[in-house]
């Protein structure tokens, strides 16, 4: 009998056990999830809040957006859009693991010519068409040799449906220099970071740039201001057989 009671006291230890265990694994997961829902929807949150920025800088410019980026390599469609923000806070998203300030800040200020490092990249994707870039996406750039002017809002023929601005972490998305804060496909500037877009019947690296630290999935800012959170590749699934589908082409 004594043994019977010590194999049952035992069993209903192990239970006990076990049980409390399950219990703390379920709360981590679902406080996980909650502490990630929540920086999903910060995220999102900050997209909206640039592009009612720069909806008001479209009011004070006849209905054009910036430039991606002018040709002084400091003239950034952030810098532009900034004064029509809250704070310069509203271009990073609390999943974005770079460091806020670039290397060559003077350290003495705790400030950098270059900005902050942003966690957004506009779209500015260019295409070479006929001999000359052609910008299809909503931000060109003036920089020498491409020359694509910014787009008016109202020549948008999807705006729910075009990409304005969306995720991408990277050392060399800088808010005040360089065209990494933008989109552009064209490949001579990936050197300051790579800024390919999206193509779903790419073998690999469906995403192109755009960075999924939400499970996968990236906050993605349309032109009629909404924010909607996706996989890259569905951006763009097909671009050969449904360029019709290609978020990133505002002329469609
Ligand atoms: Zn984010």
């Amino acid at each position: 009998m004594q043994t019977n009671s010590n194999t049952r006291f035992v069993s209903v230890l192990y239970a006990t056990c076990i049980t409390i265990v399950i219990l703390v694994f379920v709360q981590t997961v679902v406080i996980g999830n909650a502490r990630y829902t929540k920086r999903e929807h910060e995220c999102a949150g900050r997209l909206e809040q640039i592009g009612q920025a720069l909806r008001l800088y479209a009011q004070d410019y006849d209905d054009y957006l910036p430039v991606g980026q002018e040709a002084d390599m400091w003239g950034t469609w952030v810098r532009k859009c900034e004064p029509y923000s809250q704070s310069v806070g509203v271009f990073r998203c609390g999943n974005d693991t770079t460091e806020m300030l670039p290397l060559m800040q003077p350290h003495s200020t705790g400030t950098s010519w270059a900005g902050i490092r942003i966690s957004y990249g506009a779209n500015g994707w260019m295409r070479r068409e006929g001999g000359r870039w052609t910008v299809r996406g909503v931000m060109g750039l003036h920089i020498e040799g491409v020359d694509c002017p910014a787009q008016a809002l109202n020549a948008i023929r999807s705006p729910e449906a075009t990409i304005l601005v969306t995720e991408k972490h990277h050392p060399g998305n800088m808010s005040d220099w360089g065209p990494g804060c933008v989109f552009t496909g064209v490949h001579a500037w990936d050197w300051l970071a790579p800024s390919v877009i999206p193509d779903g019947s790419r073998a690999t690296e469906k995403a192109g740039a755009v960075t999924t630290t939400h499970g996968g999935l990236a906050n993605v800012l349309m032109v009629d201001g909404h924010v909607k959170s996706m996989r890259p590749e569905a951006t763009d699934p097909n671009p050969s057989g449904h360029p019709d589908e290609n978020m990133w082409d505002a002329s469609r």
